[in-house]
């Protein structure tokens, strides 16, 4: 069998296991896996220097993992609209360089907000241009959209995101009852519809006091646990009203899995996500770090964080994406024009979401690297349908992997990032493991050792016609 490229000697992480292997790719998909004869190992001396011609090449991947790509469910590359913040090429750049292989884009964020078939055709436009790695793209749910769904839906859309809070002029949040309509119109369309759970009259009232005090801990005040909880209940019970496959987005507290863990047992078809930075920071972090790490809802308590990691481990969180949410320095740092209420909210982290996890997770808590790569691959390939050929390393899949050295530390620092705008919170954090390749459909788009390769990706087709 002849093969564009084969990755040898491995430890191939598979839906069946990890196992030292062989990878074999041709024409874009992975078309053998095998265990590594001697004769041909010692035949695989041709390594570095052929990566990058990447026709018929061999990479020596001993000593080191081959993971599944990463599937992103959640990131905001800001095209087109907002070039100077992060724009495809950018933002799956610095995602390829982290071992993520599809990213699942946010309808807001850009100019225009993608709540209309026009403004969808034009992300998809900027993400074919673009891309440097698979794509698939949310549509919005406004406070009057709901009727153009079903054609944002024929035309890509693989789920629907709507808020029960303030998210932007251009992003109206859906009201309690536009939020019923909407999850029953994506029950008629089989699709998931995404929320962002923070309740809309508590926040609102607590930004306005925050906004005088402009401190951390007004922020935080504003944004407390309480309103999290409340939208998220809000919207369990609409679920289990309408029978829609609801997803709760960046979930910060135990008490909201645990509710999307109960309202399972009661037949709802809900799912929940948490990020690396509910992960690895706390409030006493954002206090040190400053804006940088403001998001919302926000980073929370050391204890709620210990409690979140129990809830990963215990299998209560279905997936963990990196809520990517680029912003310009100067958008962080308005110290001088109103204080923390101004800064931007949202955290870079598309790069660096497996390398910390990998850290946290798996070198510092044990958690074993397949449940790792099943929250981060699989299960989001899963939920927004397009497994098996996305998320799974195995023959018949695209060839979407990363080779990952488990041993190599590392700092993050500026020149490290892909970003357009290189701060994030997890600068200066020292990390273990790291991203030597990437892989997408077989071609190579980020390598170590010439850290500015890349290649062209290409759309996902949606749902269905996989
Ligand atoms: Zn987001």
């Amino acid at each position: 069998m002849n093969f564009d490229l084969v990755i040898r000697g491995g430890r191939v992480v598979a839906p069946g296991g990890v196992l030292e292997a062989d990878v074999g790719i041709s024409g874009g998909v992975i078309s053998a896996i095998w265990s590594p004869d001697h004769d041909r190992d010692a035949a695989a001396a041709s390594v570095a220097g052929s990566m990058n011609a990447n026709a018929g090449a061999d990479v020596d991947a001993r000593g080191k993992y081959v993971l599944p790509g990463v599937v992103d469910a959640h990131v905001h590359f800001n095209d087109p609209g907002f070039p100077d913040r992060e724009d495809m090429a950018s933002g799956t750049a610095a995602a390829a360089a982290g071992g993520v292989t599809t990213v699942i884009d946010m309808p807001l964020s850009g100019q225009p907000a993608v709540v209309s078939l026009e403004a969808l055709e034009l992300k998809k436009k900027a993400a074919a241009a673009r891309a440097k790695v698979d794509y698939a793209l949310w549509g919005g749910l406004v406070n009057d959209n709901v009727d153009e769904m079903e054609a944002m839906s024929r035309a890509g859309a693989v789920a629907f995101k709507a808020f029960t809070c303030f998210a932007g002029d251009d992003f109206p949040y859906a009201t309690p009852d536009v939020l019923l309509r909407g999850m029953k119109e994506a029950r008629r369309l089989g699709l998931l519809l995404g929320v962002h759970c923070e309740d809309q009259a508590l926040t609102s009232r607590g930004e306005a006091e925050a906004a005088e005090k402009g401190t951390i801990r007004s922020f935080l005040h504003a944004h407390s646990p309480l309103t999290e909880r409340l939208a998220t209940q809000a919207v369990l019970e609409m679920a289990k009203e309408t029978g829609a496959r609801v997803h709760i987005c960046h979930a910060t507290l135990p008490e909201v899995v645990d509710a999307v863990r109960r309202s399972r047992l009661e037949g709802v078809n809900a799912t929940v996500e948490t990020c690396p930075h509910y992960l690895l920071f706390s409030e006493e972090d954002l206090e040190r770090i400053g804006p940088v790490l403001k998001c919302a809802p926000p980073v929370r308590s050391r204890k709620a964080v210990e409690a979140m990691w129990e809830r990963v481990f215990d299998g209560s969180v279905d997936l963990i994406a990196s809520d990517h949410s680029p912003s310009t320095l100067s958008q962080k740092n308005l110290a001088g024009s109103g204080g923390f209420l101004k800064a931007w909210g949202g955290v870079q982290g598309v790069q660096t979401l497996l390398p910390a996890l990998f850290t946290e997770g798996v070198k510092k808590r044990g958690l074993p690297l397949k449940r790792l790569t099943r929250l981060i691959s699989a299960e989001p390939a899963r939920l927004f349908g397009l497994y098996p050929r996305k998320g799974a390393l195995q023959v018949g899949s695209d060839a979407d992997l990363t080779i990952f050295d488990p041993e190599t530390q590392w700092t993050v620092k500026p020149e490290d990032l892909f970003y357009k705008n290189p701060h994030t919170p997890y600068m200066g954090m020292r990390l273990q493991g790291r991203v030597e390749m990437t892989c997408s459909r077989g071609r190579i788009v980020y390598y170590v050792h010439d850290a500015k390769t890349c290649d062209a990706g290409a759309a996902v087709p949606r749902k269905g016609s996989i």
